[in-house]
């Protein structure tokens, strides 16, 4: 092996992908690689139908705090400047109409302050009446041919972009991250990574088959990013809660994206229907939230990597129990675990789907077989806490790890543009800002990602 890349990228989903486009068409690093262990870039968590296919915006997500809003809203646009200028727009991102929907009293005036505490920043979102919900989505006002009897509004806007494939969205990355002129771009499928090690001032990225060399590394593998870190010594105060989600199919019922009130002492997002962008005809609904010991869905392969993270102890056991003690949770986790139960699983979820749709019918719904993904959420041992969204480990050494649960894939180019800032700064390379901000920030004037951060564990505090 003779090559030494200036950047080597491991994982080719969404995430990884986007790091490779931005760090090839805006930064002066020179070689630039990518290995997946697919045959295809994105397979896994960013595959179309193992996502919610939703650009989250911030204004109909009821569980984000005004900042994560206004965080996720930055990251969004920027999917969407790409988006937009590119040929196959129409494969990539779709408008359809999209709210948030407040059943009884509480819900109502949760979703008023909401709309009060947002509009500032959100000019297109409007409170919709149930008149105005009636004509977006009949289906969610009516019940039995009559306008239902409980108070309830929404909160939703009617033209904006609203979803991505997020798999052709990975693939539309790595094609023009490959046009880039004066760059070596390496883009290796089939190449598992097993290890890497530090070797002098260079990483040793070891596959089954070959032996890669690199002067910064940055690993967007999801849950397998944690074990890639642990084998470099670093992370170790980190466990994985692997959360599946599973959906359910029924005919067309809903336009466009119905999503629900958040209960406020879950970690995950209610469920919510929408369009499926590659199953015309159908409304898919979920995600669920199981736990499940395995990295990735359907595939009990990972099973011996899960454990290999999980390191079960007093530390991880207390995470878990300050999680279960909490009533609402334990009933919740219960509940999703029934959702897997073939024929009950119908039922019970009809009875949720149902306060979006009240004449849903059992016949009507259907168990989605091999679509869905896995949350990759982090255990912060020395915090005691469960980490929710995107967490990453800087080890100020040229590698970065990154673990990317919801909403991960709309995050993608602004999680990119973190690391492309620390490895071109490691590396002493240039970043063309100009060309970045005409492209990627229009109509976002505030600071750059990294004044931003997620869950960023840097230096020592990582290993
Ligand atoms: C049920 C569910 C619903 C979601 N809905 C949304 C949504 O609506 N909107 C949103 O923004 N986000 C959503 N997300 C989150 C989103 O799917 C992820 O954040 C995103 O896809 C993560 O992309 P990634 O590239 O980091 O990971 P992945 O897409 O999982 O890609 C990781 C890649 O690394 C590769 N890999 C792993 N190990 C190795 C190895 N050892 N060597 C080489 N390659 C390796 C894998 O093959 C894979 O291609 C959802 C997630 C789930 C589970």
């Amino acid at each position: 092996m003779s090559q030494v890349f200036d950047l080597l990228i491991v994982g080719g989903g969404v995430t990884g992908s986007a790091l490779l486009y931005l760090s090839c068409k805006y930064t002066d690093i020179k070689h630039v690689g990518m290995l997946e262990k697919y045959a295809a870039p994105a397979r896994v968590n960013s595959l179309h139908s193992n996502n919610s296919q939703t650009l989250h915006c911030g204004d109909i997500e009821t569980n984000y705090s005004l900042e994560k809003a206004l965080k996720v809203q930055r990251a969004a646009r920027m999917v969407e400047n790409y988006a937009t200028t590119q040929p196959d727009i129409d494969h990539l991102i779709f408008k359809y109409p999209k709210m948030v929907l407040g059943v009884g009293a509480q819900e109502c005036r949760q979703l008023r302050e909401r709309l009060d505490a947002l509009s500032a920043n959100y000019p297109r979102l409007r409170l919709l009446e149930p008149k105005d919900i009636a004509r977006i989505e009949p289906a969610v006002a009516y019940a039995k041919g009559r306008m239902r009897s409980e108070e309830m509004i929404a909160l939703g806007s009617e033209d904006e972009y609203s979803a991505v494939n997020f798999e052709a969205l990975a693939r539309s990355f790595v094609r023009q991250a490959r046009r880039c002129v004066s760059k070596q771009v390496d883009v290796e499928y089939n190449q598992r990574v097993r290890h890497i090690k530090r070797q002098g001032e260079l990483f040793i990225v070891e596959t089954g088959k070959t032996c890669y060399q690199a002067r910064a590394i940055v690993v967007c593998a999801g849950g397998h990013s944690l074990k890639l870190a642990h084998d470099l010594g670093y992370g170790h105060h980190f466990s994985v809660l692997p959360v599946a989600g599973s959906y359910y199919f029924t005919p067309q019922v809903l336009n466009g994206k119905v999503y629900t009130v958040q209960n406020d002492k879950l970690p995950f997002a209610a469920i919510h229907g929408d369009p499926d962008l590659m199953v015309p005809g159908k409304t898919r609904w979920g995600p669920t939230a199981l736990v499940l010991p395995v990295l990735e869905r359907y595939n009990w392969e990972t099973l011996k990597d899960f454990m290999g993270i999980f390191r079960f102890d007093r530390q991880v056991w207390n995470v878990l129990y300050d999680l279960l003690k909490v009533s609402d949770i334990r009933n919740y986790m219960f509940k999703n675990f029934l959702f897997e139960v073939p024929i009950l699983r119908r039922a019970l979820f009809l009875k949720d789907a149902r306060k979006i749709v009240p004449d849903l019918k059992y016949g009507d719904m259907k168990f989605a077989h091999h679509v869905g993904g896995i949350r990759p959420q982090l255990i912060d041992k020395d915090n005691r806490r469960l980490m929710m969204g995107a967490a990453k480990i800087d080890t100020g050494i040229g590698a970065v790890f990154n673990m990317t649960p919801p909403p991960g894939a709309t995050c993608c180019l602004e999680n990119a543009e973190v690391d492309m800032r620390t490895i071109a700064e490691f590396l002493g390379a240039k970043v063309d800002e100009t060309r970045f901000a005409a492209d990627l920030l229009i109509n976002d004037q505030r600071h750059a990602s990294k004044d931003l951060p997620a869950h960023i564990i840097s230096g020592a505090d990582a290993a």
